[in-house]
């Protein structure tokens, strides 16, 4: 029986708890492979096969669609529940200003944010697992690209993801069979490429988690499951069950044909055929509870639909439910061997929360004015990116700031919405009737953006805690978060600005507003790229961090962290593909240990 109730629980070898990309990568390495688990999700049930609003158009949405409170990304986003804020689970901030605020976007639903993502899956290089060895700042972590490379092969092989390999410096190939072939570039993406050469930015295929084609269902399962006839036999049958992108509808309100990666349309599925995954949803868990051999014994949890607590009991813990919610169930199992919260005798627990550096610039290119129509709805997001490409300048010292960005951009003539045309006075100077007809054929799809996502070093002074005085409805003390940037971010912003207005100059087009060369005005809030990483990091010496390089605490042998929590570092690539690399790593060592009988 997958979805159970609270009354009726089995016996488990693991607990996972949060169903996102961590929770559904975890839960899917243990069952495939034979071992018995519960997984524990506060929100609802939720299947994209029959919820997803995918061809809805904007008409048959209140307000058109338009983002409110409750759907911050619009009516027809796919984050059911959740998002900037959660009727009655609030969060402190120590300050309001866009300086020193952390927000915190908050999926509450079957497969977390993953429902909602924009699935950009880049590994992480060589580089950025030693960042301290190249510049004195920050921490290395404990692991080499060379440990974790075998599992961003076998999650690209997994989940589907497109992209070519460019042998760029720190921007690693693929072997072959891991990558789909990338989507045919748009208009703009062949005029930015062309431009941003010309002042040395290169511009390459974009990866992300959506099918371009079929998925090799005859090959990739042996070997993602060497050994393992029953998952490869699962495996092919459900690869058989998604079919490749139709390149029509956006990707944010998640797709019923299973062409991009959500948990609940890829590691779910899978592992539930196994017989091996019990799911309980509505399951908000308070703490970890520890038996008297100070072991793991389980988790306490609220029902969210009676409010009753209740527990449930495993052999091993996996807390898997986003970084920050995951900080805050340790630092709520005080006990009193572990006054200041489990798994924090190193006092390092909440510590180093970081984001990544996020700016933006607008712009208008007249060369891309009255194009023929056409439809360049595509794969949803970018087709192509820009990967950092001043490391030689950095390490020379050239750069004024650590560590480096890169560029999402994108533009064409996508499906209109609400908000399409919103403003184009900018470029008119107003015009009405007729003429603002005409200017909006003129003018649709030349305008285009570039987002650079950057890499934030931690720091002393950007961390949470429990706030003394807010619970949630549930009774469950809230988080409190402090937040500060270092002039490497600040700096790296107002280079994001520069580099932006330059490709935008190059293009022969024109900046909407002005080029913004104050870095902190120009940096985004802190949490609002939502990649929020850290607050459990792993290392290599227990008194620096809270566990080892596969996860597990230091203090507690069989009470694992298997998601973003653990990064002591937040490069410049977007954190998703390498937390569920690393969960597919501790779930390995966790079936491991547990068949040695050391679990
Ligand atoms: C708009 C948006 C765009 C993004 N784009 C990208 C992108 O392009 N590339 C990228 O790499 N990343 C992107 N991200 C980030 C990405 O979604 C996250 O990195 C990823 O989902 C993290 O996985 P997770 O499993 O740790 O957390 P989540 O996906 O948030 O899942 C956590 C789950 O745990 C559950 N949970 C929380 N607390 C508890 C509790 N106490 N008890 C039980 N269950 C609990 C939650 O309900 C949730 O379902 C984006 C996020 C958003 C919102
Ligand atoms: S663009 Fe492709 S992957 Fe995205 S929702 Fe539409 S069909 Fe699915």
């Amino acid at each position: 029986m997958p979805f159970v109730t609270p009354r009726t629980l089995g016996q488990y070898d693991v607990i996972v708890v949060g169903s996102g990309a961590a929770g559904g990568q975890t839960a899917y390495t243990l069952a495939m492979e034979g071992a018995r688990v519960l997984m524990l999700e506060a929100g609802r049930k939720y299947e994209p096969e029959s919820e997803t609003p995918m061809f809805h158009t904007p008409g048959q949405a209140p307000l058109r669609g338009a983002s409110t409170t409750d759907k911050p990304f619009g009516f027809h986003d796919a984050t059911v529940d959740g998002g900037w804020q959660v009727p009655g689970e609030p969060y402190v901030n120590t300050s309001e200003d866009d300086s020193g605020r952390f927000d915190w976007w908050r999926a509450r639903m079957l497969g977390g944010r993953t429902n909602h993502w924009g699935r950009y899956s880049f590994r992480n290089g060589p580089y950025d697992f030693k960042p301290r060895s190249r510049d004195g700042l920050g921490f290395d972590w404990p692991l080499s690209y060379e440990d974790v490379a075998p599992y961003y092969d076998r999650v690209e092989m997994l989940i589907g993801v497109y992209g070519a390999n460019d042998g760029l410096e720190n921007t690693p190939n693929s072997p072959p069979d891991c990558l789909l072939p990338p989507p045919k570039p748009r208009v703009s993406d062949l005029l930015v490429a062309q431009r941003a050469k010309r002042i040395g930015v290169p511009v390459v295929a974009g990866h992300r988690a959506v099918l371009t084609k079929a998925l090799d269902h005859r090959n990739l399962p042996a070997k993602l499951h060497p050994g393992n006839p029953n998952a490869q036999a699962i495996l092919a049958s459900h690869m058989q069950g998604r079919a490749s992108c139709f390149w029509a509808t956006p990707c944010g309100r998640g797709c019923s044909i299973r062409a991009n990666y959500q948990s609940t349309t890829v590691h779910l599925p899978p592992a539930l055929a196994t017989g091996k995954l019990d799911i309980l949803v509505n399951a908000m868990v308070r703490e970890v509870k520890l038996g008297k051999d100070g072991r793991a014994r389980g988790v306490v949890f609220i029902d969210r639909t009676t409010g009753q607590a209740g527990e449930a009991t495993a052999r091993a813990v996996c807390l898997a439910a986003s970084a920050c919610e995951t900080v805050r169930i340790l630092l709520n199992s005080r006990s009193a061997q572990h006054p200041q919260g489990l798994a924090n005798s190193s006092g390092k627990l909440g510590r180093y929360l970081m984001d990544t550096v996020g700016s933006s610039v607008y712009g208008q290119i007249p060369l891309l004015e009255d194009l023929p129509p056409h439809n360049e709805d595509g794969a949803t997001g970018g087709h192509m990116y820009a990967p950092w490409w001043l490391y030689k300048e950095q390490l020379a010292g050239k750069l004024g700031f650590a560590r480096g960005y890169h560029i999402e951009f994108g533009g064409g003539r996508r499906m209109p919405s609400l908000g399409t045309f919103d403003g184009i006075e900018w470029v008119t100077g107003g015009s009405y009737g007729r003429k603002l007809k005409e200017d909006a054929r003129r003018y649709y799809g030349s305008f285009i953006y570039f987002d650079g996502r950057g890499e934030m070093i931690p720091n002393d002074d950007s961390y949470c805690e429990i706030d003394p005085e807010t619970r949630d409805r549930w009774g469950i003390p809230v988080l409190r978060f402090h937040w500060k940037w270092s002039e490497h971010e600040t700096r790296q912003a107002a280079h994001m600005q520069k580099t932006f207005g330059e490709v935008i100059q190059e293009m022969g087009g024109r900046v909407k507003g002005t080029i913004v060369t104050d870095g902190a005005k120009a940096i985004a809030p802190g949490g609002s790229i939502i990649h929020e990483l850290g607050g459990a990091i792993m290392g290599s010496d227990s008194g620096n961090s809270v566990t080892n390089g596969w996860g597990q605490s230091w203090d507690v042998e069989n009470l694992f962290v298997t998601d973003g929590a653990v990064f002591p570092s937040n490069a410049d690539k977007n954190p998703t593909l390498t937390i569920m690399a690393l969960a597919w790593r501790s779930a390995d060592h966790i079936l491991d240990r547990m068949r040695r009988k050391e679990l």
